[in-house]
C-alpha cells in the first residue's frame, strides 16, 4: 500500500507543517442553508489518502480527486447543492485482488435538511436528489467521502484479471490500450 506523502504537501502548501491533524485542511461549512441562500462556491483538490472510510476499497492510496460543491436555492426556494467530483481511483478487484483504475465522475444533487425536520413523501420519494441530514457544521471531505463511496461499483472486477494485470504493468497507466498490449505479447510468439 503506497502512501504518497508528497501529493498531500505538494496539493495543499504551507499547511501540512506541523503533523497535527487541523494540518490536512479540512473544509467546513458553517451554514449550509446560508451557503445554498448565498450560491456558495467551494471547490478544490484532495488526496485519495485523505478519506480514510474510502481505503477499504481501494488497492492503493493515490492520486487526488477534483471536486466541486455549489449552492443555490431551486424554484421554491429550497436549498439545494450541485457537487461533482471526479478522479481516478485504484480499486481492489473483488476477483484477483490486484489494483484496478476506475474513473470516478460523479454528479450529485443534495437537498440539506434539518436534523429531525419532517419532509413531505413527495420530497423523500424524489431520486433527482440526495437529501442530507445537517446538524450543525459540514465537513465537506466527509461528505465528499459519503458520496464517492455511494458512487462505487458494487462489486468492481477486471474484465478479465490477467490483461489488466500485465497492462498495467507495461504501461497501461499512460493510456495504452491493454488490447494492444495483448496483441502484441501474441504476435511475439508467433
Ligand atoms: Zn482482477
Amino acid at each position: 500500500m503506497a502512501e504518497k506523502d508528497n501529493i498531500i504537501r505538494r496539493l495543499c502548501p504551507g499547511k501540512t507543517r506541523g503533523g497535527s491533524k487541523m494540518a490536512l485542511a479540512r473544509e467546513r461549512i458553517a451554514d449550509v442553508f446560508r451557503f445554498a441562500a448565498e450560491g456558495g462556491v467551494l471547490e478544490g483538490e484532495t488526496p485519495v489518502a485523505d478519506f480514510n472510510r474510502l481505503a477499504d476499497w481501494l488497492a492503493e492510496r493515490v492520486d487526488a480527486v477534483r471536486w466541486r460543491l455549489a449552492g443555490r436555492l431551486d424554484a421554491e426556494g429550497g436549498p439545494r447543492l450541485d457537487l461533482g467530483v471526479a478522479g481516478r481511483l485504484v480499486l481492489r478487484c473483488q476477483r484477483c485482488l490486484e489494483g484496478m483504475a476506475w474513473d470516478l465522475a460523479l454528479d450529485a444533487v443534495l437537498q440539506p435538511v434539518r436534523a429531525g425536520q419532517v419532509l413531505p413523501r413527495d420530497e423523500l420519494e424524489n431520486d433527482e436528489f440526495d437529501v442530507i441530514e445537517v446538524d450543525g457544521d459540514v465537513d465537506v471531505l466527509s461528505l465528499l467521502e459519503d458520496e464517492i463511496i455511494l458512487a462505487l461499483p458494487i462489486a468492481p472486477r477486471h474484465e478479465d484479471c490477467g490483461v489488466s494485470r500485465r497492462a498495467e504493468t507495461d504501461g497501461g497507466a499512460r493510456g495504452e490500450s491493454p488490447f494492444g498490449v495483448l496483441a502484441g505479447l501474441r504476435g511475439g510468439g508467433r
